[in-house]
């Protein structure tokens, strides 16, 4: 047996994940010394309620309610309590106090990421966080360090795994969305209040994570343009699977060219539901999984794949980090770090392009495809493909009749590539056209 030298670990957090990360901390001690050339002594687990239950059988006399004494002489602390504060805090104790730190907090790292950045940095600290975008899934390590001589262009990631739960039922099985939400809610997949998943805001703080790694530049979060899916319902998805496309929730970081900044590169970065063909790799996520494609200039496309939740699997991610942490603390020098030089300008969402479906309730007369064209054309926004349905008025798409009892017909019109000003300012026309009856829906099409 190698007498390796000791490493205190300490556990900040013992709920779905953190429960997980001791068990196997203690479970595979031996394995894990020899793959991190260090001795990993659990040095105890900070919670907030003692006797609360916990997912598995961990050693009584391990936790406390003194997080603060327990980061003291520990040379690993790792986060997993969640929130703000004190996690902030605490991995702030940690930094300055000499520890390297493993978090899987990504509402801490897109809000004060910069902040403990620049902590550990000043220190020569190293912050790992593997677990705090897309839970299992490694795409932090492949982008930090994998693709560090490469340069990304795009990244289309399916990042929350409770949404692609949701509008995965919804394709499957036409079921509409407060009914799969019900559901998702009784089997565990969805929080009691739902927001932070269907507004997009957890997809929101991933993006940041993404786009500030992939393009070396800081995003806040704040500059990350956020939709969500409560609008999508059983006849938007149902006409998106007729016209061969599904429709996920994305978070897209992409770089842009030709734009006014010094180097003529900015960023855009954005999560909204959008169109994608069923024939993109993406598409085939299914259920409550997470996918990242990345695609880069020399490596081209690649796809990350897998669980992006879920106590054990999220604590693969955060085991992987506690080994690279140890190994550095054991070989010394500087880590991989942060590197936020290019320093690209963020877009607003204005400067975005892509290509959109518009689907529009028009009056079903002579001329009305002529007068809608000319309104796109004189907006900059170029027809690539137009359907007119007219159908037995019980059906989708049907030809209708409004108030007045003139004819409905469903136009839907797909573009080509458009900037998102010129779109949208081109739908308040369209919606203020005496042929427009209803803007049914815009939706964005990605990944091609
Ligand atoms: P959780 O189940 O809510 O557990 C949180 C743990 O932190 C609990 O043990 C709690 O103690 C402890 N805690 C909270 N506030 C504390 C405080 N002020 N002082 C001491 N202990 C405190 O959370 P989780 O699901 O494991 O998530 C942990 C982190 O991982 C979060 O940042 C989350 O975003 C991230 N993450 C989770 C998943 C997942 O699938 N769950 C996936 C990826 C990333 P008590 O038990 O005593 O209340």
């Amino acid at each position: 047996m190698i007498d390796y030298r000791n490493l205190r670990v300490a556990l900040l957090g013992a709920g779905a994940v953190g429960s997980q990360v001791a068990a196997l901390l203690l479970k595979h001690a031996d394995e894990l010394a020899d793959r991190a050339g260090a001795s990993l002594e659990l040095a105890g687990i900070a919670v907030r309620d003692l006797d609360a239950p916990r997912d598995v059988d961990l050693p009584r006399e391990l936790f406390t309610t003194d997080a603060e004494s327990l980061i003291v002489g520990a040379d690993i602390v790792i986060e997993l309590m969640g929130g703000i504060e004190p996690a902030r805090a605490y991995l702030l104790q940690a930094i300055n106090s000499g520890a390297d730190v493993v978090t899987a907090n990504k509402a801490l790292l897109a809000t004060h990421g910069s902040e403990i950045f620049d902590a550990a940095d000043q220190v020569g600290a190293e912050v790992y966080y593997e677990a705090a975008a897309a839970g299992a899934i490694p795409i932090i390590r492949p982008l930090r360090d994998s693709l560090a001589g490469d340069r990304v262009q795009r990244i289309m990631g399916i990042v929350n795994g409770t949404t692609n739960y949701i509008l995965d039922r919804m394709d499957v099985e036409g079921a509409e969305f407060a009914d799969v939400l019900a559901e998702a809610q009784r089997l565990g997949y969805a929080e009691a209040d739902p927001t932070a998943d269907v507004e997009g805001y957890d997809a929101a703080q991933k993006a940041a994570i993404l786009a500030s790694l992939a393009f070396h530049t800081s995003v806040p979060l704040d500059a990350v343009h956020r939709e969500g899916i409560t609008q999508i319902d059983a006849t938007l998805i149902e006409a998106a699977r007729k016209a061969g496309y599904v429709v996920k929730l994305l978070a897209v970081c992409e770089r842009l060219t030709g734009e006014t900044s010094a180097s003529g590169e900015a960023i855009s970065v954005r999560v909204y539901p959008a169109l994608i063909a069923r024939s993109h790799p993406l598409a085939s996520v299914h259920g409550a999984n997470n996918a990242v494609f990345v695609e880069a200039e020399a490596a081209g496309p690649l796809m990350f794949y897998g669980a992006g939740a879920g106590g054990v699997q999220t604590a693969s991610a955060v085991l992987g980090d506690v080994v690279s942490a140890a190994r550095r603390h054991i070989a010394g020098g500087v880590g991989v770090g942060e590197s936020t030089r290019a320093n690209l300008p963020v877009v607003p969402i204005g400067r975005a392009v892509t290509r959109y479906q518009i689907t529009l309730e028009v009056a079903d007369q002579p001329g009305v495809l002529a007068t809608v064209a000319g309104i796109l054309s004189e907006g900059n926004v170029s027809i690539a493909t137009v359907e007119q349905t007219v159908v037995d008025p019980a059906g989708v798409g049907a030809t209708t009749e409004t108030e007045t009892g003139a004819r409905v017909a469903r136009l839907v019109i797909g573009t080509h590539r458009a900037r998102e000003q010129d779109l949208s300012d081109t739908v308040e026309r369209l919606a203020a056209s005496d042929v427009v009856e209803r803007v049914a829906s815009v939706l964005r099409v990605e990944g091609d």
